[in-house]
């Protein structure tokens, strides 16, 4: 081979090369060998957190800029209760401002991310102990934007929410969102918005850094159980006596919880990256699986 000639196929060689690594790089990102993304616990608490900058919106924004940029997020808010599960699969959901008695301000915020009816649709498709049904009526409710607006405030993460089954107890949920579990290698962000302790008829609105023993009590328990992967403890919390009573008079809030620890392997722990108890009655803590 004359020596122009040797450049000329090697000059090929070597671009056929690139374009070949460049298909590969895409088949990566794309397909099997994302990164396994974490799973939140986030306690959300007060909405008007939407519009503060304080230590619990700041540990939010952190999280957003420490987790690996995620394909799109999945939303199990306690704020979607329904008979039967759904979930939403309209390409731009919209903000909704399910509460009253707020300022205006609050009302006039927007949380504009798109939404994911391709992963909603691979969601649907997960789970198969019972008929998931798609909806496009919801949107995103307060439990998913007031942190999702701090998480990820450019709204630039496509999201979608999963609803909660009111009528099925925490073993339920817990089985059911073991199905979810091959989301996370598909790059999405699952999410469980709530509060493990969170009684509205006990909040003390005269002194808001008041304690209670027994909403101090049960959120020490739950995150002692936590620590060291006690979950059928944490799925039969009706056993775990008056404090549980009283800090989880309705378990709505407290499902999102379940719903994340469904998700964890047993070689992954879990980090705290926030815990306080305000008002007395509502336990703000939040953590990260994996
Ligand atoms: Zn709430």
């Amino acid at each position: 081979m004359k020596r122009n000639e040797f450049i000329k196929s090697s000059g090929l060689l070597l671009l056929s090369t690139m374009i070949d690594l460049k298909s590969f790089g895409n088949v990566m990102g794309e397909n099997s060998l994302t990164a396994k993304m974490p799973v939140l616990f986030i306690g959300h608490g007060n909405p008007m957190n939407a519009l503060y900058d304080n230590p619990f919106t700041r540990s939010l924004n952190k999280l957003g800029k420490e987790i690996p940029k995620p394909k799109a997020v999945l939303v199990v808010s306690a704020h979607w209760l329904t008979h039967g599960t759904f979930v939403h699969s309209s390409p731009a959901p919209k903000t909704i401002h399910d509460f009253g008695g707020f300022p205006k301000e609050l009302f006039a915020v927007e949380y504009h991310a798109p939404g994911s009816p391709e992963m909603a649709k691979q969601t649907k498709e997960n789970i198969h102990s019972t008929t998931v049904q798609l909806d496009t009526d919801w949107g995103l409710d307060h439990g998913a934007w007031t942190i999702l607006k701090h998480i990820y405030p450019l709204a630039d993460v496509p999201v979608f929410q999963l609803s909660i089954d009111a009528n099925k107890p925490a073993q339920y949920h817990y089985d059911l969102a073991k199905q979810l579990a091959t989301l996370r290698n598909k790059g999405v962000l699952i999410i469980g918005s709530g509060n493990i302790v969170h009684n509205l008829g006990r909040v003390s609105w005269e002194d808001p850094n008041v304690k209670f023993d027994w909403s101090i009590e049960f959120d020490e328990k739950v995150k002692s159980c936590l620590s060291n992967h006690r979950h059928q403890e944490l799925i039969d919390y009706e056993k775990m006596g008056n404090a549980a009573m009283l800090s989880v008079p309705t378990n709505d809030h407290y499902l999102p919880m379940i719903y994340t620890i469904g998700l964890q392997d047993k070689n992954e722990q879990i980090i705290q990256t926030y815990e306080s108890i305000e008002m007395g009655s509502i336990s703000m803590r939040c953590f990260k699986i994996g």
